[in-house]
């Protein structure tokens, strides 16, 4: 589904992603673990192009979007973005924050974007909160509703960046619960995470990033219980 090749991003003098090579399969979890600062929110930046790659190429579904000759927002619209911060709309409330791209971007009508809002809703155990505010959720239900926000637009693949990292520790799991259900039902996912359990339990492949390389790459089995390179040995030294 998804083709990196050979991925550089510079920042200014910043030479943050050193080539990177990447694939990703139809019905993959794939997560990228790392220290902080070693290019994993670039990387999945780069994969919707919220960052143009200074050099490389990115084929999703087998079309170059680094080409610049295709629509950058059709191609968007097929790939969900999860941030560790929510960013749901503070003046919308729940219902209005999930339909507002499937009516505005897909032409939905108000009444089958909603349908489909308040379906999703059920799944994450949320349809309550259809016309509560943000501001009036808890964390753990704030990244529900972003979840299920990405989901409204039928996406391909859900990219997500420690969605749980900002979390109280409580509700963690309830993230995680619904990001397991999705890889369940088969969705292709990429997965920054330091949820290590997680990675371990859901992830068909677990990439390690450190200063803007893939050092390691391998099924979560091998790599937690051989990891190979000593930069990966004492990060899991310092995680697990
Ligand atoms: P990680 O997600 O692994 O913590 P990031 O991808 O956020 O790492 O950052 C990698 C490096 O790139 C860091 O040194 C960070 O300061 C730098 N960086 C990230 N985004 C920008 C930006 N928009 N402009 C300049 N430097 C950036
Ligand atoms: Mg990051």
């Amino acid at each position: 589904m998804i083709n990196v090749e050979g991925l550089h991003k510079n920042f200014g003098d910043l030479h943050v992603l050193k080539g990177l090579d990447v694939e990703v399969q139809t019905g993959e979890v794939v997560v990228v673990i790392g220290p902080s600062g070693s290019g994993k929110s670039t990387f999945l930046r780069c994969l919707n192009l919220l960052e143009m790659p200074t050099q490389g190429r990115i084929l999703f579904e087998g079309v170059d979007i680094t080409s610049g000759t295709n629509d950058i927002n059709q191609q968007r619209q097929k790939m969900g973005m999860v941030f560790q911060n929510f960013n749901l709309f503070p003046h919308l409330d729940v219902m209005g924050n999930i339909t507002l791209a499937p009516i505005r971007l897909k032409g939905l009508s108000k009444e089958s974007a909603e349908e489909k809002g308040m379906e999703l809703l059920k799944r994450v155990g949320l349809e309550d909160k259809a016309h509560e505010y943000p501001s009036r959720l808890s964390g753990g239900q704030k990244q529900r509703i972003a979840i299920v926000r990405a989901l409204a637009m039928n996406p391909d693949v859900m990219l997500f960046d420690e969605p749980t990292s900002a979390l109280d520790p409580e509700m963690v799991g309830e993230v995680l619960d619904v990001m397991r259900l999705l890889a369940s039902e088969g969705m292709t996912m990429v997965v920054v995470s330091h949820e290590m359990g997680f990675a371990r339990e859901v992830g068909n492949r677990i990439l390690f990033m450190d200063e803007g390389e893939i050092l390691e790459e391998n099924p979560p089995a091998q790599l937690f219980a051989q990891p190979e390179h000593p930069r990966l040995k004492d990060f899991l030294s310092k995680v697990l």
